[in-house]
């Protein structure tokens, strides 16, 4: 299987590049952002603990996050393997991939990870709040406040994949085709 944690700060591209690698791979799409949305939309409890975090820009607590992430990997039955976009987003997650890949016999091949500037994610971020209906996106503070959460509790998770020399850092400046490009070479050449 080939399996990729796609990472990166709020703004830095994962939803879009994760599309076309979704096509270009053959992979499935485990976005935990687009999981909690779904919930929102329809109103679920789940939806509505999360929604609390979301509109904060804080994370949602590992526990729910985890044991949400673990039912639609499972779900999701036989693939050739899997983008996880969004998660971990803590250490504690990316413990908890490693053991139920491991429990289906496979593991996380490698961690890509987009690398854009701060000013550069905050414009990106308030330009998608105009048309995407995001409330997370359309409030400066709220930008603000997820950089600042990434910085202090995810960033340190490519700390986890550089240890195990999964880590491959993409240049996550430049046009759509471009970054897909990188992204595209870096997992050929782990695929060898
Ligand atoms: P972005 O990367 O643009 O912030 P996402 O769609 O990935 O957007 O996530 C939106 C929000 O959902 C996050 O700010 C956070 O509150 C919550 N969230 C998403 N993934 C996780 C996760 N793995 N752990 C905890 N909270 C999460």
């Amino acid at each position: 299987m080939l399996n990729i944690v796609l990472f990166g700060p709020p703004g830095a591209g994962k939803g879009t590049q994760s599309e076309l690698l979704v096509s270009q791979f053959g992979l499935n799409h485990l976005s935990t952002g687009d999981i909690f949305r779904a919930n929102i939309k329809s109103e679920t409890e789940l939806g509505k603990l999360a929604k609390s975090y979301i509109d904060k820009g804080e994370l949602v607590p590992d526990e729910v996050t985890i044991g949400m992430l673990k039912s639609e990997f499972e779900k999701a039955g036989d693939a050739k393997g899997f983008i996880f976009d969004g998660f971990p987003r803590t250490t504690e997650q990316a413990k908890a991939l490693s053991g139920f890949l491991q429990e289906k016999g496979t593991d996380i091949t490698l961690m890509l990870a987009l690398e854009v500037p701060e000013e550069e994610l905050v414009n990106r971020l308030l330009l998608r709040g105009k048309d995407s209906g995001r409330a997370d996106d359309a409030d400066e503070n709220v930008i603000r406040n997820r950089i600042k959460v990434y910085n202090e509790q995810t960033a340190v998770v490519a700390d986890f994949y550089n240890a195990l020399s999964k880590f491959n850092g993409i240049n996550g400046v430049g046009s759509i085709e471009q970054i897909f490009e990188r992204l595209s070479s870096a997992i050929n050449s782990s695929n060898k």
